[in-house]
């Protein structure tokens, strides 16, 4: 029998294991079974280059468990140590990587993604005792068997094995036996091992069985292995090879109660990295169903972590899928890893990637494009707002929609309403409502001008729009509602403010229709008159794009406390060509001071002003109830 002790220095490196990563003591199983893979691809590997001549036999992997010993076993076919390999990988390797590993993470255990690295002696985050007993594949080979209890000390010797391979015999700790049950162990299996490319089994496929009268039914174990794990995940294979539905089939059986995905893209670069995968555009019901740790990533099909910030461009983590390289640097801390030349080119390649993909599917199939472009824009705004470059590739394809559900690209838009809707500055006006019930007769109004009006009620409208002036030159975005229509575009200098500018002193009328506005929360009217001709509405309210932007963006972003608690201010324009405004102007007394004003009342007025409320949906509550009572009493 060999005594030993493992390790040099550190007397209390078990205690530490145990400790380390408290939360994610999940991963030992990943360490163990990887191992075991790993065993098993080498005999493949020697099998190949015709270094064993034996038959390899079955060379699934085994996880059994016994409850009366409370231990978990991994069970492999795989290369097998002989009793110099167990010394030197088990009692010097694989000890010293421990080592290294806790040196380097000590102090940061969250700079850590994958947890890679601790390797076998992760079985002690669970145990109390471990026992490896393994049979090299090399001919004559004894078997081995080495156990230690978590204390710097092991024991090794020889001992009976019949079959080539390893088993890793985990005692469990008190307070790990969690890992003895089914159900757990499932989870975890299915979590770390659902993609391995060894297969494994989990105890035996059960069946439902019955009396012959069909009665006393419960499950019975077969003699067929369960194997949880698919060894050649579709990303794995080439696209040639791979049909729609193999994608779609992929995709829900990693996300079950997801809506089909819009499209994929699969990944596949040899050059000058190592990487495969599948990427989906999910189709999200609504935005907080957009999820950014759904990117699942692997190396070499053994799963990492569903965090891939700083892998991943930012606004492509929104995607769903999959992603496996061996070069992405797994033990370094996250601020590392985006400095890494490698995972920089990766991040490259998947945008570019991403836009070639959109970019056919518009040029392919515009219309497949614009059907899903609701659902797709989510993406590509998030993508042109965050990131500089993908604006530029994104440009091309990017859609504007109007109050119609056409789509037009930029371009195309630009030249659609050239001549209609350029204002005397040369500036591009691009009229737009948010919301089509809303702001209905603003929308009607445009278009019998012979305007085009677009559809902004998406997430990132608002923020787009913003994009756009920047970015395009001459280019002003107006919501239909911003200004009476025939000043919403100023195409001649005779529509200028200066006629309002010189007359400071509210107009009688003004003054009376002020008077009338009722009280709403936080809200301001400032009343003008204009000659808007016989045809427009009498009253009409609207609102500065500039003022209505800014609430807009205080809402959403920190900083802007400031527009956030303004009131909201509204234009009550007054169309003194109208006949009913006509008729209030000549009810009005003889004597025009402040006080008189005050006093004259006309349930016209009420009433003018209640229905350009009840356009924009302002009318509410008890404002609303006064305003039934006055239409019923007018109409008495
Ligand atoms: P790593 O796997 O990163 O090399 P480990 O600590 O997990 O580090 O393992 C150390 C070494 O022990 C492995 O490189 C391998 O040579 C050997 N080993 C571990 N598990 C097995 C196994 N199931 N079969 C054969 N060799 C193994």
């Amino acid at each position: 029998m060999n005594k030993g002790n493992i390790g040099v220095t550190t007397e209390n490196i078990f205690p530490v294991i145990k400790k380390f990563l408290y939360s994610d003591h999940d991963i030992f199983l990943r360490e163990i079974v990887s191992n075991a893979v790993d065993a098993t691809q080498k005999l493949k590997t020697i099998i190949q280059k015709g270094e064993m001549q034996e038959e390899a036999g079955d060379l699934t992997i085994q996880i059994s468990v016994n409850k009366d010993k409370g231990t978990l076993t991994v069970s492999d076919k795989g290369i097998g140590m002989t009793m110099e390999e167990v010394d030197k990988y088990i009692n010097q390797i694989a000890f010293s990587s421990a080592n290294d590993f806790l040196d380097k993470y000590k102090e940061d255990a969250n700079a850590i993604i994958g947890h890679f690295g601790l390797g076998f002696y992760s079985a002690f985050m669970v145990s109390k005792k471990v026992e490896v007993i393994t049979k090299s594949w090399k001919t004559d080979s004894k078997g081995v068997k080495w156990s230690c209890d978590g204390s710097p000390e092991y024991e090794m010797d020889e001992c009976d094995k019949a079959e080539r391979g390893t088993d890793i015999i985990m005692y469990l700790d008190d307070d790990c036996k969690e890992f003895l049950d089914e159900y757990k162990l499932k989870e975890l299996l299915n979590k770390y091992c659902h993609f391995l490319p060894t297969p494994i089994a989990f105890g035996r496929k059960k069946e439902w069985k019955t009396d012959k009268d069909g009665k006393n039914g419960k499950y019975v174990e077969t003699d067929e292995y369960n194997i949880i794990n698919d060894t050649t995940p579709i990303w794995t294979k080439k696209p040639s090879e791979l049909k729609d539905e193999d994608y779609t089939k992929f995709y829900q059986d990693l996300y079950p109660m997801s809506n089909e995905p819009l499209f994929w893209i699969h990944l596949n670069v040899d050059f000058p990295f190592h990487l495969t995968g599948v990427l989906y555009f999910p189709k999200v019901r609504n935005q907080f169903e957009l999820n950014k740790n759904k990117i699942q990533l692997y190396c070499n099909q053994v799963f990492v972590t569903s965090s891939v910030e700083g892998i991943v461009p930012e606004f492509l983590t929104l995607l769903h899928g999959v992603i496996d390289s061996p070069d992405i640097p797994l033990n370094v801390s996250r601020s590392y890893l985006q400095s890494d030349s490698n995972v920089k080119k990766i991040s490259t390649y998947i945008t570019k990637k991403v836009s070639d993909k959109l970019q056919s599917i518009f040029k392919q199939d515009r219309k497949q494009f614009e059907e899903k472009w609701d659902d797709i824009k989510i993406f590509i705004h998030y993508g042109m707002l965050s990131q500089e470059d993908f604006y530029d590739k994104a440009k091309g394809y990017v859609l504007l929609k109007d109050v119609d559900n056409k789509h037009f690209t930029l371009d195309e838009y630009q030249t659609l309403i050239k001549d209609q809707q350029t204002d005397k500055d040369g500036n591009l006006i691009y009229l737009y409502a948010q919301n089509k019930e809303n702001q209905y007769a603003y929308i009607a109004d445009a278009q019998k001008q012979g305007y085009s009006v677009l559809l902004l009620d998406g997430e990132l409208d608002s923020a787009m729009l913003g994009l756009f002036e920047q970015k395009i030159e001459k280019c002003r975005f107006l919501r239909v509602d911003s200004d009476s229509i025939d000043r919403l575009i100023n195409k001649s200098e005779d529509k200028d403010n200066s006629k309002d500018e010189k007359d400071k002193s509210p107009e009688p009328i003004s003054q009376v229709f002020k008077n009338c506005m009722p009280t709403l929360d936080k809200t301001e009217f400032n009343v003008e008159t204009r000659d808007l001709g016989i045809n427009s509405a009498p009253v009409i309210i609207t609102q500065s794009e500039y003022m209505r932007r800014m609430k807009d963006m205080a809402r959403i972003q920190q900083g802007m406390a400031f527009y956030g608690d303004m009131p909201d201010m509204y234009n009550l324009i007054l169309n003194i060509d109208h006949p009913l405004i006509q008729q209030v102007i000549t009810s009005l007394p003889e004597k025009q001071d402040e006080e008189s004003l005050k006093e004259f009342s006309n349930p016209l007025v009420n009433q003018l002003i209640d229905l350009a409320l009840l356009q924009n949906g302002m009318l509410k509550g008890e404002s609303l109830t006064n305003f039934i009572k006055r239409s019923i009493e007018l109409m008495k």
